[in-house]
């Protein structure tokens, strides 16, 4: 979150916060311990994630299920819980192992870079 001023005395009595429409401004997604996987191929485009997300964290784009706004999605869980068992199209992980995933994939990728071979992606 942004504080509006530069020091405490910024800061409104007792944290109140006196601006409306401001929930986009706190990046929920800040204190995340684990992160919702969307398996594209799975999705039957039911919409129950969107439904039920707290944080309008499932993003939308032509009508469909897109993925998920990881600045605001804090990792709840919500969503995984409500995609239909039969599909299992969104899977929690810890946010430990997503980090270090990214980080795998960009090492095998750059290792590839250097060796002259194409990435896959
Ligand atoms: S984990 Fe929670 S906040 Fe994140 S997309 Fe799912 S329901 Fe929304
Ligand atoms: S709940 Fe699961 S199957 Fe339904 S739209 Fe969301 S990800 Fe797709």
């Amino acid at each position: 979150m942004k504080l509006r001023g530069n020091s405490w005395r910024d800061v409104t009595p007792g944290g109140l916060i006196p601006w409306p429409g401001n929930s986009r401004q706190y990046e929920t997604g800040d204190w995340r311990t684990r992160r919702p996987i969307w398996h594209k191929d799975r999705c039957i485009q039911c919409y129950r994630c969107w439904v039920y997300c707290p944080d309008s964290a499932i993003t939308i784009k032509d009508s469909k299920v897109a993925g998920i706004d990881y600045d605001h999605c804090k990792g709840c869980g919500i969503c995984a819980a409500e995609c239909p068992d039969k599909v299992v199209a969104l899977e929690m992980i810890g946010e430990e192992e997503a980090i270090q995933s990214v980080e795998g994939f960009k090492e095998a990728k750059s290792d590839k870079e250097e060796k002259g071979e194409k990435p896959n992606a």
